[in-house]
């Protein structure tokens, strides 16, 4: 039992192992510290350590944490996102990882052309197909990206998706390999508005795997903050 601190620079070393086994650039991977139900002081000790990237599953979490933290401390909305919220959550996050469907990524463009904003967003993934998960089915992706890409308010900068909960890891690699693979397709077609230079994938119990087959970020919440 360490502090967050400590499990802090645990998994940033964990991180730079697993760029170095995988042959990727540390500094292409982004740890997202994901403090859902944590309260402002364990975000501000992260913060102290070096966290800038935090990563809520609650509109309303978000609407009391970020105004609360330092300028520079960046929120993402990692959790299912209903429609009636996304005109609040706008101003307060970076990154929208959780876009699961067309009519979400419609009403957070209608919103975004309201305040005037760009808005970058990542097309959630049901990789394992599961019946309990958000998220767009693989096959389903090309479809849905021809219609968001039009959405002139909203950047599409790539993929996520939560893998099965798994005793081994390992299990999970396939689950990424396919997620990698899709996001290497879809950037080859060269498709406007659409980077794909963002692959959201691990968390704690699979995120070196994940960073091995080429996650940019991992979502990290009980490996710094502690079993919720
Ligand atoms: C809670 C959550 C995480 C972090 O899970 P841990 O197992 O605690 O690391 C990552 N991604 C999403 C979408 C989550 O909801």
């Amino acid at each position: 039992m360490g502090t967050i601190t400590e499990h802090l620079s645990e998994v940033t070393a964990r991180i730079r192992a697993a760029c170095e086994r995988g042959g990727r650039d540390p500094a292409c991977v982004t740890l997202i510290a994901v403090s859902k139900t944590k309260p402002l002081s364990a975000l501000q000790e992260a913060y102290a350590a070096g966290a800038r990237v935090f990563g809520e599953n609650k509109v309303q979490e978000i609407l009391e944490k970020e105004p609360a933290m330092p300028e520079d401390a960046q929120f993402h909305m990692i959790g299912h996102l209903q429609r009636n919220k996304v005109k609040q959550l706008l101003p307060h996050v970076s990154l929208i990882h959780s876009v699961d469907s067309v009519r979400l990524a419609e009403q957070i463009q209608q919103e975004a052309k309201k305040q005037g904003r760009q808005i970058r967003i990542l097309l959630e993934v049901n990789a394992a197909k599961e019946e309990s998960k958000f998220g767009l089915f693989p096959e389903e992706v090309m479809d849905a990206l021809e219609e968001i890409r039009q959405f002139p308010n909203l950047n599409i900068c790539g993929l996520m998706t939560i893998a099965p909960f798994v005793e081994n890891p390992e299990e999970n690699r396939p689950i990424f390999q396919k997620l990698y693979q899709l996001s290497v397709d879809i950037k080859k077609k060269n498709i406007d508005n659409v980077t794909m230079d963002v692959l959201s994938m691990g968390m704690t119990g699979d995120y070196e795997v994940a960073i091995e087959e080429g996650a940019t970020m991992v979502r990290v919440g009980t490996g710094i903050f502690g079993a919720r």
